[in-house]
């Protein structure tokens, strides 16, 4: 049974770097029938903010995907956060040091920094902690074991590193990028249980993976340089058999391709990159999310599909059943994705105008009653069919469709200059006087008609004035089918209208 997971660590807002990982960890699992996990990683006390744990379920809940089992859903494998399981961690790091792929280090910081300083002093590129730095350095390999345990009885602080062999060469199969090959003299000692008893996220992450029966991990790139380290550990543990698979996803580049995305091109641009909005609560720092920008969350997640992914074919509106369909992991792209806010745009005025004018009056409604005003279902249903064509978001509707309930006090100015002349005041002065003496209810195909006679009556060409007629309603010169708008707003408000413009 396929079961993978989604592992965030609590420590803000959840970028969309991982809602995708999320989402694709998701599509793969419904895909072959398997399961979804989520997984709290929490064994770094110090970067764990409050808040951010419940960010994370709500932007999942936003979009739809539920894991299968998390802390809040728990199945038979937990607890699903990993400051609960921190007794479970202990027992593997002693059988890593019982192996000899352990050993303990009682560097302070200070001996850190000292050995730092040398090795950049002596123009080491990266200053490792290796096999060469951990023969200088006073740790169980280099300390006679009865000092060690002397040390060890009398309290002093002290971590458990994973002792890298040197000259040997790790390799892994990732389903996205291939063969990946390290070699072991690049690879850090890395921290597997630090001295606060908890273990670093490498320990914890692989325990965890193995116990909880994962087979597949899906994950940024970020993590790729972390793999080989993740492969010895299985290997030393004896967990070779069992080891997942690992799917590295590429990086998310700015809108320009030069580089990886981050805040602050949100903030340069001003487009979210978060799927809600969230403020830090340890800074005040205040995030914009997708959600309160105005996406529709099947918007959002189809944009969010595509981020790294495609179907191979001419396809771009899925749902979340046909995505989970056509997902594999052979689709997904080894180089960058660029982050183009304009197809998560484009996506939205796609899904706004599949949606029924019935739950579009919905979101007009609100913001109708945000200004106290009401007018009736049949109209708002009207004013929505009209103006979704032109919608991106659902404030779009009211924003750009003010007019239809609000006459305009206003005219766009550079309009008048141009259109408004005698000619445009004769065939308004003539068609008002016609609406004056209708009897019946006015529809968009009479209006086309009467106006259309008031035209030829005055041998005025329609088409030359008729920016000019949509200024006198509208107060701007550009919008939706005029004569949808003359019926919306019907006999009498057009005759209140035609009359003010003419003024
Ligand atoms: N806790 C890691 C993160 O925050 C998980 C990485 C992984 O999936 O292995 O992304």
């Amino acid at each position: 049974e396929v079961r993978v997971r989604f592992a965030p660590s609590p420590t803000g807002a959840l970028h969309i770097g991982g809602v995708r990982t999320a989402l694709y960890n998701y599509l793969f699992a419904k895909k072959h029938g398997g399961k979804f996990l989520l997984r709290i990683e929490d064994t770094d006390q110090n970067r764990y903010v409050p808040g951010a744990e419940d960010y994370i379920k709500k932007s999942l809940e936003w979009i739809g995907i539920e894991p299968d089992e998390s802390p809040w859903s728990p199945g038979e494998v937990g607890p699903y956060r990993q400051s609960e399981r921190k007794s479970m961690y202990m027992e593997y790091a002693q059988y890593l040091l019982d192996q000899g792929h352990a050993y303990y280090a009682f560097d302070t910081s200070e001996e850190l920094d000292e050995m730092r300083k040398r090795l950049t002093a002596a123009r080491v590129v990266s200053p490792q902690y290796n096999s060469i730095t951990r023969t200088q350095m006073k740790n169980s390999l280099t300390l006679p074991s009865d000092e060690v345990k002397e040390r060890l009885d009398s309290g002093e602080p002290y971590v458990i590193r994973i002792k890298i062999p040197r000259k040997e060469e790790v390799r892994l199969n990732d389903l996205v990028r291939g063969w990946v090959m390290v070699h072991s003299n690049s690879l850090d000692d890395k921290v597997l249980m630090k001295s606060d008893g908890m273990p670093t996220y490498h320990l914890a992450n692989i325990v965890d993976d193995h116990l909880m029966g994962i087979t597949h991990v899906i994950r940024g790139e970020e993590w790729l340089p972390s793999a080989p380290l993740h492969v010895l550990l299985y290997k030393f543990l004896g967990w070779e058999d069992t080891m997942p698979q690992f799917a590295h996803l590429p990086l998310l580049l700015k809108p320009d391709g030069n580089g990886k995305l981050s805040k602050r091109d949100a903030d340069k641009h001003g487009f979210p990159i978060f799927p809600l909005n969230w403020t830090n609560p340890e800074n005040g720092e205040l995030v914009d999310g997708f959600k309160e920008a105005g996406y529709l969350p099947d918007a959002f997640l189809n944009f969010l599909a595509f981020l790294g992914w495609n179907p191979g074919d001419q396809r771009e509106m899925f749902t979340i059943d046909e995505l989970i369909e056509t997902f594999s992991i052979e689709r997904i792209g080894k180089s960058g994705t660029k982050f183009d806010i304009n197809k998560a745009k484009w996506y939205n005025e796609q899904y706004l105008r599949n949606k029924s004018n019935t739950e579009l009056s919905g979101y007009l409604a609100s913001d109708l009653a945000k200004e106290d005003v009401t007018i009736s279902p049949e109209k708002a249903e009207k004013i929505v069919s009209l103006m979704k064509e032109r919608a991106t978001f659902p404030s779009d509707l009211w924003k750009e469709g003010r007019f239809m309930v609000f006459a305009p006090k206003e005219f766009d100015q550079q309009i008048v200059n141009k259109k408004w002349n005698q000619d445009v005041v004769t065939v308004l002065t003539a068609f008002e006087e016609k609406l004056g003496s209708l009897t019946a209810t006015l529809t968009a195909d009479m209006s086309r008609t009467m106006l259309g006679e008031t035209a030829d009556e005055k041998e005025i060409k329609l088409g030359k004035i008729m920016q000019a007629v949509r200024l006198a309603i509208t107060g701007v010169g550009a919008g939706p089918d005029l004569m949808q708008i003359f019926e919306i707003l019907g006999k009498e408000e057009l005759i209140i209208r035609i009359n003010f413009a003419l003024k």
